[in-house]
């Protein structure tokens, strides 16, 4: 059997290649940069150890589960402690806890009485018609009013998409928000209900499932992927043109596969030059995704320069409080190894849709910036004793409305290129979870085209 061809080696692409073995099929995998994981990166310094993409994985699904155990590193897997679940969003430049309990929320500063108020409205709110697709702000103004958009939602789409609620599609970036609003007619009514429900499954919502990373970073989870795959995978190859002809898939000096799978950014799929039946299919209108910058600024501190007790996960900071970053995540509380002893490790984000300018800055200002933001939120006093910088110009596309155009575009693809198929953030979800579940469900499809044509 001619072996399938994976072109993208982030953890979509090395996730669809392992999976891909397990069904006995072979596969190659070719990424263009001269190591594997994609965004996924980590830097052990000495005693500190940062992350420059993403810091954790929320288990949501058990196929996450099953890969850690599949890839034997469930002794190094690290579950974030239970003292992180606490998350604070600033208000009057100060970290106010999200509230986690009826009690906590009427008693909160993080809202006006009036907007708690507002939001004993929401379940007599009628529910929008499916047909139309909505922003996020528009949404979260009609159901829940305008102080909810500010200091809870806001805050928590600089989080994920580093975007704008103005410009995300609420079916398309937070189906889940989308579908409790027309299963239940009400967010409230669809949090209790629906979280019956769960509880019935067997299902975890994403508020309550663990987070965790492992004891090198997640970079632990490609390494050990690149590692079983060794043999498989062909580091600094950039592909650039695929041709099917004779029932194979052709990447010229590359060699003849029986199917590709494509795990690559927008911008690169959109680049990509695929010849079918003798013509050319046009990817370019994939590069009309837009993808939000991201500048990641880890910094140590010596535990008593930072007033904060960095009691949680982090801070986000909403937009109208005008910080310059788009909020902190507590890393050395959540994980421990990441800080020498009596030192703190602070990872901050600059820029996303909100400011995509400030990623254009050198290190030092960037570092300047977070600085300011850091003393005036969570009182830090001294200097960095640690500090690392990692620029994504293209960090996390933008699933705004309309995207549905783009998804339906690879699907059709799929169904229409005999032996092509998609994966990846920018088809799948933006979150790692969808990540390992687009490459574990690319493998599958594959697996049934081969099966079917065979
Ligand atoms: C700053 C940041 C923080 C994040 N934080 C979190 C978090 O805490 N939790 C979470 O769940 N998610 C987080 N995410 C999202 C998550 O990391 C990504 O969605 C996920 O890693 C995407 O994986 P991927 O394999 O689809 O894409 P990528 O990681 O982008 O991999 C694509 C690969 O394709 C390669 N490539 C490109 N062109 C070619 C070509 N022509 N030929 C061969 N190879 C090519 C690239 O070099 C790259 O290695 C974060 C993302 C960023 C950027």
């Amino acid at each position: 059997m001619k072996p399938v061809a994976i072109i993208g080696g982030g953890i979509t692409g090395l996730t669809a290649a392992f999976r891909l073995e397990q069904h006995g099929i072979p596969a190659t995998l070719f990424e263009a940069a001269d190591r594997v994981g994609g965004v996924i990166q980590t830097v052990r310094d000495g005693e500190y150890l940062a992350e420059c993409g993403p810091n954790t994985i929320m288990e949501t699904s058990p196929l996450i589960g099953d890969l850690v155990r599949d890839l034997g590193l469930e002794d190094r897997r690290i579950y974030s402690s239970d003292q992180t679940g606490n998350r604070y969003i600033v208000r009057d430049k100060r970290p106010v806890k999200l509230p986690e309990s009826l009690l906590e929320f009427l008693l909160t500063p993080l809202f006006s009485c009036r907007a708690k108020a507002r939001l004993m409205v929401e379940p007599f709110i009628r529910r929008a018609p499916a047909d139309v697709e909505e922003n996020l702000a528009s949404f979260v103004r009609r159901r829940i009013g305008r102080e909810f958009l500010d200091y809870a939602i806001n805050p928590f789409v600089a989080g994920v998409y580093a975007g704008s609620p103005e410009r995300l599609s609420v079916r398309e970036a937070f189906p889940k928000l989308h579908a409790l609003e027309q299963r239940y007619g009400s967010l409230i009514l669809g949090q209790i209900l629906g979280g019956r429900e769960r509880k019935r499954q067997g299902g975890v919502s994403s508020k309550n499932a663990p987070k965790f990373s492992f004891d090198q970073g997640l970079e632990t989870l490609t390494d050990a992927l690149g590692q079983r795959l060794k043999e498989q995978i062909r580091t600094g190859q950039a592909i650039s043109e695929i041709t099917q002809r004779n029932n194979s898939w052709s990447l010229g000096q590359a060699g003849d596969y029986s199917a590709v799978l494509l795990a690559l950014p927008a911008f690169r799929l959109a680049e990509m030059q695929v010849n079918f039946e003798s013509k050319p299919v046009n990817l370019s209108m994939l590069a009309d995704i837009q993808y939000a910058p991201v500048a990641s600024v880890v910094l140590g501190f010596h535990r008593h320069d930072v007033a904060h007790p960095l009691d949680g996960f982090g801070a986000l900071n909403p937009v109208v409080e005008q910080l310059h970053s788009l909020g902190t995540i507590f890393s050395s509380s959540l994980f421990p190894g990441r800080a020498p002893l009596g030192q703190v490790l602070l990872t901050s984000y600059v820029g996303g849709l909100r400011a995509p300018h400030l990623v254009s800055k050198t290190p030092d200002e960037l570092c300047d910036l977070v600085m300011d933001d850091l003393k005036t939120v969570l009182g830090v006093n001294g200097e960095p004793t640690y500090r690392h910088v990692f620029v994504h110009r293209r960090a996390i596309p933008q699933y705004d409305v309309g995207y549905d155009r783009f998804k339906s575009f690879m699907n059709e693809l799929e169904t229409n290129v005999s032996g092509l198929f998609f994966a990846g953030h920018c088809r799948d979800g933006v979150s790692l979870v969808d990540s390992i579940v687009s490459g574990h469900e690319a493998a599958g499809r594959i697996a049934n085209h081969l099966k079917k044509i065979d």
